[in-house]
């Protein structure tokens, strides 16, 4: 699985190409915007799209999400149903955060624990992980040892809580709970920032670190 990074919006959120390189089948994390850019990545590498995949409801994360699933004929997979209130407000997030006016939608698929998603050969494990928004999902690879974590964790540094519903202690226990099993030899892209492996974070991220509280 091929995975490009084409950072998107005023926040450089890191929307991801996957590619399955047997099939040339595709699938885009996390469309924020600037879909011209996504748009250029997928005809650059004559990759066949075949589904959207949203990690959770932010504005900067899945506001393109619609127009770029109708742009090419494709559903819309994920966050978990627990999102559904930062879905209906994309309105007033788009207004509040200075993006282009952005439409409320409902996804073809709510994901949840222990789903599967699938696009070419490739299968992506799902992983319900509450704290930064309260439907958050993790897409991971076990094949290619990569996942594709949102803003649940970055190099170095942790989701903010401080949005409604937002948990800090469900965001530690999501971390520690659902990502550190997947092993330390995971390599993530994060929603922001650059990518990192979960056993890097184990020893020195300052937030949840192995030995240190929370
Ligand atoms: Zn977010
Ligand atoms: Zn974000």
């Amino acid at each position: 699985m091929k995975v490009t990074l084409i950072p998107v919006t005023p926040f450089q959120q890191n929307s991801s190409l996957l590619v399955c390189e047997a099939t040339g089948r595709a699938a885009v994390v996390d469309p924020g915007g600037d879909l011209e850019r996504i748009e250029a990545e997928v005809a650059r590498q004559n990759v066949q799209i075949e589904k959207v995949l949203l990690t959770h409801g932010h504005v900067d994360h899945c506001a393109g999400a619609k127009a770029l699933a109708a742009h090419y004929g494709v559903p819309i997979e994920g966050p978990h149903e627990d999102e559904r209130f930062w879905l209906d407000m994309l309105p007033e997030q788009s207004t509040r955060f200075g993006f282009p006016a952005a439409q409320a939608f409902e996804p073809d698929r709510w994901l949840d624990d222990g789903d599967t998603v699938r696009f070419g050969d490739e299968e992506l494990e799902v992983y319900h992980c509450p704290g930064h928004t309260p439907g958050h999902v993790v897409f991971f690879s076990r094949a290619h040892r990569i996942a594709l974590v949102g803003d649940v964790l970055f190099a170095g540094s942790i989701g903010r809580t401080d949005f409604p519903r937002g948990n800090h202690a469900d965001l530690i226990r999501s971390i520690r709970e659902k990502l550190w099993p997947l092993g330390n030899d995971v390599t993530f892209v994060p929603g922001h920032g650059p990518t990192s492996t979960f056993g890097a974070e184990r020893r020195t991220n300052p937030y949840v670190a192995d030995g240190v509280p929370g």
